[in-house]
């Protein structure tokens, strides 16, 4: 880059935007912008197509324009930012090919764990799903939505976890990003109707049923997938 883009180094003074602190954080800044812009992205607050402005981010981050060039440049290389020359950045757009595939192992793999989960679970891990169940049913009977969230959450990864399986763990693990950001771009998505969906599963799960929480888990990502390939057919390139 050349050297008019100095120009924009000087820092702002906006102290009320909590993203100005980043610039005397003691990771190195760079990552810093990366993790910040890739939570925002992979949370749904930037969504697919969104523009992605050097100089805006070096604003709103209180820093110089070379680390938010570096930061965009990691996350193009994970693949949820798209740079073009002329253009600049912007957030990447999810395929609808890269989510059906996608979809389609996850489902595997969570109708996988619940089986494992069902098999192998203990005395010790049936009380700790017995619990995340109970806390489940009733923050979505007080509808505390914050709550239930966090619950929803949590059971993926109690599931796997009570699956037993390292490497299933790790395969879901990988997988843990992108599944992240589709979620995240889900229109209309109901928390409470997914915590009756985890709720049936955890059922399954508890009372060793392999084949029902096999198949609910199962049935419980596809019916994600569709929904977001009705999403996918007006934000797709
Ligand atoms: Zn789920």
């Amino acid at each position: 880059m050349t050297d008019e883009n100095q120009k924009d180094d000087t820092p702002t003074q906006d102290n009320d935007n909590a993203w100005a602190s980043i610039g005397s954080a003691h990771k190195s800044i760079n990552i810093a912008v990366a993790d910040t812009v890739r939570e925002a992205i992979l949370s749904g607050r930037f969504k697919p197509g969104d523009r992605l402005t050097e100089v805006g981010l070096a604003k709103a981050f209180d820093v110089s324009r070379n680390p938010v060039r570096e930061a965009l440049r990691v996350l193009e290389v994970e693949g949820i930012v798209e740079i073009n020359p002329r253009k600049g950045a912007r957030v990447a757009l999810l395929s609808s090919e890269e989510i059906e595939e996608i979809i389609e192992l996850r489902a595997e793999l969570e109708s996988m764990s619940a089986r494992f989960a069902a098999r192998r679970c203990n005395d010790e891990g049936r009380e700790e799903l017995g619990k995340l169940l109970e806390d489940g049913n009733r923050a979505d009977a007080d509808g505390e939505v914050e709550v239930l969230t966090e619950l929803n959450q949590k059971f993926h990864n109690e599931i796997a976890m009570a699956g037993k399986n390292r490497f299933l763990v790790g395969f879901m693990k990988t997988l843990h990003e992108k599944t992240q950001w589709i979620f995240a771009n889900r229109p209309e998505f109901n928390i409470a109707e997914n915590w009756k969906e985890h709720a049936a599963i955890l059922r399954a799960v508890i009372e060793a049923d392999e084949e029902l929480a096999s198949v609910l888990a199962k049935r419980h990502v596809e019916d994600i997938g569709k929904d977001i390939a009705k999403f996918t057919e007006v934000t797709d390139t």
